[in-house]
């Protein structure tokens, strides 16, 4: 149920089905040479249009926050970055008027590991307020069934670039794909990461990326994402072994 599609008579009655919402969080940021600024977005947005389509009934869908943080990648042109303190804030006041219109539960679809840090932020003083919150990061949460499908993971790499391959081929540049396997020896921050780490703002093997292996992730992934959704929705949080 996409809520800016209702009318506020519609969403108010149709609360009784779920008061579990979707927010789907982006980034306008440098993916490689090949990938658009919005891959951030349009990741999120397909997950979002197939679990509409599966279970549309059973879980609300926020309109995306396409804004984030990229603290590694601000020099590159295109990126649009805000710090994650003004993002916390932000999105901590709409998950707080969500949850004073009756939305109990929330998950946050994220596509940008920048963001995660205002994500959580943002959760913790939503929880307090009695919000159930879940930050789900597709590349993360799920990499070992992604590394059932692609050899590599990486910014604009390997994954990332068969998701929007299949998100919309027409986006992607793969004659301008390339590799960068840099591997980080620590989780250490360094002014100059990006640039190393990220150069030319990719990392892994964009070459290998296809559109058949965006399919699988899409369609493996959103299986998942159901499971956990529906698990949230009905308020199974845990098992006891
Ligand atoms: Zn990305």
């Amino acid at each position: 149920m996409y809520i800016v599609n209702f009318t506020s008579d519609d969403f108010k009655s149709n609360l009784k089905k779920s008061d579990l919402v979707i927010i789907p969080v982006g980034m306008v940021e440098a993916h490689g040479h090949h990938m658009p600024l919005g891959t951030d977005i349009f990741s999120p947005r397909l997950f979002c249009s197939m679990i509409e389509k599966i279970i549309g009934d059973k879980v609300w869908i926020a309109p995306e926050i396409p804004f984030g943080q990229s603290f590694d990648l601000s020099f590159y042109p295109g990126t649009f970055s805000v710090p994650s303190e003004v993002l916390a804030e932000y999105v901590f006041h709409i998950g707080k008027s969500m949850l004073e219109n009756g939305l109990k539960k929330l998950i946050f679809l994220n596509g940008h590991g920048g963001n995660v840090t205002a994500l959580s932020l943002a959760s913790q003083r939503l929880v307090e307020l009695g919000m159930d919150v879940m930050i789900s990061n597709w590349w993360v949460d799920y990499s070992k069934e992604i590394l059932t499908i692609t050899e590599g993971q990486g910014h604009a790499g390997e994954d990332e670039t068969s998701a929007i391959l299949y998100y919309d081929e027409e986006l992607v540049q793969m004659d301008k794909a390339t590799k960068n396997n840099k591997k980080p020896l620590l989780k250490i921050n360094f002014k100059e990461r990006g640039k190393v780490l990220y150069e030319n703002a990719l990392s892994g093997d964009a070459t290998l990326a296809t559109k058949e292996k965006g399919k699988k992730i899409f369609r493996l992934l959103t299986d998942r994402m159901i499971e956990a959704i529906l698990l949230i929705r009905d308020g199974k949080y845990y098992i006891e072994e």
